[in-house]
C-alpha cells in the first residue's frame, strides 16, 4: 500500500477530486500529516467516517517509531529509531541550558569513508523517505516537551549520512519542517553538515532554504584530508572553496567548519597555518569538535596543548574558533559515533 505522504497537496487535490470530494479536504489531510504529524488516518476528526475508511483503503502511513531511548548523564537523549522496513538509524536530543537540538539522519548507513567515523563502517542501505526525516525532528520535538517543557528550537544534520547524498529528500524535508502549512519552524535554526560535495553545495545554495551550512573539513592540507576522508580525492579543496564562496555569495550565510585535532594527524604548525589561510578565502568560523573514539587507534591520541594552539592561533588571526563540548558520548550519541550499537 503507498505511503500518503509521499503525494503531494496537489496530488492529494487530485485525489479528492476523483473521489468526487471538494479540494480543501487536501489540505485538510495536509495540515493532519504535516503540520500535526498525525499517523493514523482514523483521527483525522474533521472527515467524516466514510471517507477515513476510503482513503484508508488506498493509503498508508508509515511512521517511524522510537525502538531504544537512551539517556546520557549530560541529559542528550539517543533514539534509536525504527523505519517502517526494519531497517533503523539514530538520532539525538541534545539539551543546553537554553536550546533543544536535534540531531537527525539523513541516510541509513553512510556511502562515505571517513576512517574516524562509526556511521562509516555501516554500508549505506538506502536514503531516508521525506517523511522519515521530517518524523525525527516531530519526534524530537515531543521529546523536548515532555523531558525539557520546552520546543525543539535547532536542528542539525549531523546524524548518520551524507545529507548531499539524499539530495531530494532532504531539501523537500527542509521545506516541510520550515513552511507554515508544515512544522514552522526557522530556517535558520536548521544547520546542514556536510564532508563537501562541492556540485550540491551550489545547488543547496541556489534552493534559498535559509539554512545554515557546515563543512566536516578536520584538514586543510589536501593529503592529509584524503588520507582520513578517502572519497575527498575526487573532491579538491579548491573546488570545495569555490562552491563555500558560492554559498556565501548567494546566501549571506557564515559557513562553519568543524574540525578535530588528532595527535600525530593534523597537530602541527603546518596544519594551523594551512587552516587559517583555507578560512580567511570565505566568511567563516571554527568549530573544534572533541574527538569521540570509536576505536580507531590512530585517531585517539588527543592533545590538549595543540587544541589550545590552534584556538590561540586562529585567535590571533581574526577567526571565530569554538570549542565544542562532546554531548552523550556514554551513551554513543556523541559526533561519529551513530552506528546502532545499542545498550544490549
Ligand atoms: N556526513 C555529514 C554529517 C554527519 S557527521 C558530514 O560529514 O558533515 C557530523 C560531524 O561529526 C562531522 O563534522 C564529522 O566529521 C564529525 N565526526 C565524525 N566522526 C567523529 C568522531 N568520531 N568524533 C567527533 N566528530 C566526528
Amino acid at each position: 500500500m503507498k505511503d500518503i505522504r509521499t503525494l503531494s497537496l496537489d496530488q492529494l487535490k487530485d485525489y479528492f477530486v476523483t473521489l468526487g470530494e471538494k479540494p480543501f479536504r487536501a489540505k485538510q489531510v495536509y495540515d493532519w500529516l504535516w503540520s500535526k504529524n498525525l499517523h493514523s488516518i482514523d483521527e483525522m476528526t474533521n472527515l467524516s467516517k466514510d471517507l477515513r475508511d476510503k482513503i484508508s483503503q488506498e493509503f498508508c502511513i508509515n511512521p517511524v517509531s522510537v525502538d531504544q531511548l537512551q539517556k546520557s548523564t549530560d541529559g542528550t537523549i539517543k533514539n534509536g529509531v525504527k523505519l517502517h522496513d526494519g531497517l533503523m538509524v539514530e538520532s539525538v536530543l541534545i539539551p543546553t541550558e537554553t536550546r533543544t537540538t536535534a540531531c537527525v539522519s539523513s541516510q541509513v548507513g553512510c556511502s562515505l569513508n571517513c576512517e574516524f567515523c562509526a556511521t562509516a563502517k555501516l554500508k549505506r542501505m538506502r536514503n531516508l523517505e521525506v517523511a522519515e526525516i521530517v518524523d525525527q525532528v516531530a519526534l524530537i520535538d515531543r521529546q523536548s516537551k515532555m523531558y525539557f517543557d520546552r520546543p525543539l528550537s535547532n536542528i542539525v544534520f549531523m546524524g548518520m549520512g551524507e545529507p548531499m547524498m539524499n539530495y531530494k529528500n532532504v531539501v523537500e524535508a527542509i521545506r516541510k519542517i520550515t513552511k507554515p502549512e508544515g512544522l514552522g519552524m526557522s530556517p535558520r535554526r536548521i544547520t546542514v553538515s556536510t564532508s563537501g560535495i562541492p556540485k550540491m553545495i551550489k545547488m543547496l545554495a541556489d534552493e534559498d532554504l535559509k539554512v545554515k551550512l557546515a563543512l566536516s573539513l578536520h584538514s586543510a592540507i589536501e593529503e592529509t584530508r584524503n588520507e582520513i576522508m578517502p572519497f575527498s580525492e575526487k573532491f579538491p579543496l579548491d573546488e570545495i572553496m569555490d562552491s563555500l564562496k558560492y554559498w556565501y555569495q548567494k546566501t549571506g550565510n557564515v559557513i562553519t567548519f568543524e574540525y578535530c585535532v588528532w595527535g600525530g594527524i593534523n597537530d602541527n604548525d603546518e596544519h594551523i597555518k594551512a587552516l587559517i589561510k583555507y578560512c580567511r578565502q570565505v566568511p567563516s568560523k571554527v568549530n573544534l569538535i572533541q574527538y569521540n573514539p570509536i576505536g580507531e587507534g590512530k585517531f585517539d591520541h588527543r592533545s590538549i596543548k595543540s587544541e589550545e594552539k590552534y584556538v590561540r592561533e586562529l585567535t590571533k588571526a581574526g577567526i571565530t574558533v569554538m570549542v565544542r563540548r562532546s554531548r552523550g558520548a556514554d551513551i554513543d550519541a556523541a559526533c561519529g559515533q551513530l552506528a546502532n550499537k545499542t545498550s544490549d
